[in-house]
């Protein structure tokens, strides 16, 4: 059920324990293998609301890695985007400054996107482990909650 923090005012704060693991096959479709959580958890697809684990190490450790891949996503991405419009205009210096800048700009958003990913999951890890340390987050007072069913 993700991990959900309660913080006094009642509102609830959900964290996400899952994450995908897949492949890119040989044409750069993105295969998605199977959905894990860092306690071993594995679901063959996606975990509908209610079924992921609610490990509150699992959600730390997925913020930290989407805090961590973010950034070096993203000059990653960046790097490829102005490679590829190098190379396009290398094969053909007639090309229109539109195609030239098509692909490297939808990578770009792409890039940003992953970016903005990280820098969010970086505030949810500083929730989650102020949680962990202190039992607040942002200095006020939450617990976990847990769906009874
Ligand atoms: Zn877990």
């Amino acid at each position: 059920m993700a991990v959900q923090l309660q913080i006094a005012e009642g509102k609830i704060k959900k964290y996400k324990t899952v994450y995908e693991v897949g492949n890119f096959t040989g044409d750069l479709y993105y295969y998605t293998d199977k959905w894990v959580a860092n306690c071993g958890r594995e679901w063959k697809d996606k975990p509908k609301e209610g079924e992921e684990c609610d490990h509150l190490d699992c959600a730390i450790y997925l913020a930290e890695q989407q805090n961590d891949g973010g950034p070096k996503a993203f000059v990653f991405l960046i790097v490829i985007a102005i490679a590829m419009a190098i190379l396009l205009y290398v094969i053909d210096q007639r090309i229109e400054l539109v195609y030239m800048l098509i692909f490297p700009g939808v990578i770009t958003l792409v890039a940003f996107h992953i970016l903005i990913v990280g820098i969010i999951a970086g505030k949810r890890f500083d929730e989650l482990t102020e949680y962990r340390d202190k039992g607040t987050i942002n200095g006020t007072k939450a617990s976990q909650i847990f769906d009874v069913s």
